[in-house]
């Protein structure tokens, strides 16, 4: 006999269940229902410049308006010519060698492309080594995958560089590969050259493909320079560089990025990879194609992101600022944030008591109207992170940490 409707639960699939993006999860619906009953919320949770009156430069959207007629038909499914010509270039500029128009593969946001390098990837119990604290995308893709995410630590009181040694302990013989964010998000940290080699030479002894975020490759402070691991790589090792238009270009709404396949030798050993990827870019058809047409004008030229970022710029104010106030808090550090949008500082559970981080975020939420985002979030392993977005004006951001000190005063324990 037919059972009950009501008892007839309709479940998710067990494919979700390891899976979570916690950035946007339980804490943002209170902040939802908030909004809804008319609070003004201050959004520390997400790095989305516009919001923030970062806007796209002018020319950008110039041609992609101009471009929008011709923008109507599905195009290749790795992406339009011209723009991934213009990302040769780019990694010509970056000294990634040996990367022609066919290694390059245009998505919907990294956040697609994340996803299908996973899902072309894994094997059922396969391992990749992903960074805690990561961008969770990374943990949540591999999952989905069928693989299982393994994380190695990066050490605060290093910068938040990659810790090697728990790297080489945590590398079995179902490793395939390791990921490395570089300037990190949710840290900040953009790894020296000798660091990107050392995790080169343990994925060379270890035969695993790397896979470098570098989406903030262009938001740098106090000089620092960046190199793509793909620059740093030899020949034989497959390097998957992914970066797009939604952070040094403010255009997080267009959806588009793209990866990079380089090492001309591994690409060989890799053929069958390549190919699963070109299947899975073909079955979603391409990407937005009125966006790709942003491409070519952001990489050619004058880099408007520079204005930001060097002296008198408002992104470094705002990083400035938000180092200082951290750092006045009692019991609060914060590592000096090198790159990206954000601050990881750490809430010492010697002067709080925090058992529960995702509670301190949602009360931080209902007493202050302020969301920032649990530092477990990122997969971090203790309740004693909290990132914060460093996009609100210099004013605004000063304003709400002095409130959020005030908060955090009541936690003392
Ligand atoms: N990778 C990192 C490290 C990010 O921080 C983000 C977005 O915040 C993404 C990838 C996703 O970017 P996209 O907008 O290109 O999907």
């Amino acid at each position: 006999t037919p059972q009950p409707l009501e008892s007839q639960k309709l479940r998710k699939s067990d494919k979700l269940a390891n899976v979570c993006y916690d950035i946007r999860g339980p804490v943002l619906d209170h902040a939802k229902r908030l909004e809804e009953e008319g609070q003004r919320i201050l959004k520390l949770n997400i790095g989305n410049p516009a919001p923030f009156g970062f806007e796209a430069p002018e020319e950008i959207l110039q041609d992609v308006m101009r471009n929008l007629a011709t923008a109507q038909g599905y195009c290749d499914s790795k992406g339009l010519y011209s723009a991934r010509k213009a990302i040769m270039q780019e990694c010509q500029r970056k000294e990634i060698p040996g990367v022609g128009v066919e290694d390059i593969y245009i998505g919907n946001g990294v956040s697609e492309l994340i996803v299908m390098a996973m899902q072309a990837l894994l094997n059922d119990g396969d391992e990749v080594l992903i960074p805690a604290p990561d961008y969770p995308l990374w943990t949540a893709a591999a999952n989905l995958s069928g693989g299982h995410a393994v994380h190695y630590l990066c050490d605060e009181q290093a910068g938040w560089a990659p810790d090697m040694a728990d790297i080489r302990a945590k590398v079995t013989s179902h490793t395939r590969a390791i990921v490395l964010i570089n300037p990190n998000n949710p840290t900040g940290a953009v790894y020296p050259p000798a660091v990107v080699r050392e995790l080169l030479d343990i994925a060379r002894e270890h035969n695993l493909v790397v896979f470098s975020d570098e989406i903030y490759d262009k938001i740098l402070y106090d000089g620092v320079e960046h190199i793509s691991t793909g620059a740093l790589a030899d020949d034989d090792q497959l390097v998957i560089t992914m970066n797009g238009l939604s952070k040094s270009y403010r255009c997080a709404g267009f959806r588009s990025g793209w990866m990079i396949i380089s090492g001309d030798i591994a690409k060989k050993r890799a053929a069958d990879y390549i190919q699963g990827l070109t299947m899975l870019a073909s079955m979603r058809l391409c990407a937005n194609v009125p966006a790709q047409h942003a491409i070519q004008t952001a990489l050619g030229g004058y880099q408007s992101i520079n204005d930001l970022i060097l002296p008198g710029g408002r992104l470094l104010a705002q990083r400035d600022i938000t180092f200082e106030k951290l750092n006045a808090i009692p019991g609060v550090s914060c590592v000096k944030p090198q790159g990206a949008l954000y601050a990881f500082p750490r809430l010492d559970p010697k002067v709080f008591n925090i058992q529960d981080d995702q509670q301190l975020v949602l009360d931080l939420l209902l007493q202050e109207k302020i969301l920032l985002v649990q530092g477990t979030a990122f997969n971090w392993p203790e309740p004693d992170h909290v990132r914060i977005v460093t996009l609100p004006w210099a004013e605004q951001l000063g304003d709400a940490l002095d409130r959020f000190a005030n908060f955090l005063s009541r936690y003392r324990q």
